[in-house]
């Protein structure tokens, strides 16, 4: 049976998920909590890193890690541009709270980057975890930026990343690339019935069905 360990880094979060044989870091948190989140990865045994996506806020410190941690980095595909520069998609928001969040992830966009790395796995919906001594799929849930993805383990525990987001209240994702996707992908979430989701931004809940 798996373990979540919750590492708050600032106002965004990173999961180590592990069962004492092996485990996955989701997500690497800004800079500023590298150290962190490196013991909590060495305590746990950690083999992949998962991105859920590549904004700075999560991906930040995945080549740091990688390489002190001596573990691969697995992501989509259609999110490598975003390590280059999160500016490459772009984003819109039409909640009032949505826009302030969209106007202060822009800012911080203009002035962070995220230490460039190759990711060394390109992570598909359906891909199995076992190999890294998990019971865990990863799920595509593009919307939030297209290569989002989304991690349910052991039928129980579901991570989000940005697909949902629980900043104020939880809710559908509050900024997006495209929105047709991020509610399809809001209602692919619901579909999964009885979880716990862990979000990138905020405390974990009991799922529910997303809607706007
Ligand atoms: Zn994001
Ligand atoms: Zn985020």
């Amino acid at each position: 049976m798996s373990r979540v360990h919750r590492i708050k880094c600032g106002n965004v979060n990173c999961y180590v998920v592990e069962n004492g044989a092996g485990g996955v870091l989701i997500d690497t948190g800004k800079k500023e909590s590298v150290g962190k989140v490196l013991e909590a990865c060495r305590s746990c045994h950690v083999k992949l890193i998962v991105l859920t996506h590549g904004h700075f806020d999560h991906a930040e410190n995945a080549a740091e890690l990688s390489k002190t941690l001596g573990i691969p980095i697995g992501m989509h595909e259609k999110d490598c541009g975003l390590i280059r520069s999160n500016a490459s998609q772009t984003l819109v928001a039409e909640t009032f709270l949505g826009k302030l969040v969209l106007s202060a992830s822009l800012r911080e966009f203009s002035v962070r980057a995220v230490p460039e790395f190759q990711p060394d796995l390109l992570l598909r919906h359906g891909d199995s975890l076992s190999d890294f001594g998990l019971d865990g799929q990863i799920v595509a849930l593009p919307g939030h930026t297209e290569g989002s993805i989304g991690v349910d383990v052991e039928g129980k525990h579901l991570f989000v990343g940005d697909a949902l987001m629980n900043m104020f209240y939880p809710t559908v994702s509050m900024l997006y690339h495209n929105r047709a996707d991020m509610l399809a992908s809001a209602g692919t979430i619901s579909g999964f019935g009885h979880r716990t989701v862990y979000f990138g931004h905020g405390g974990p809940v009991s799922n529910r069905q997303w809607v706007r």
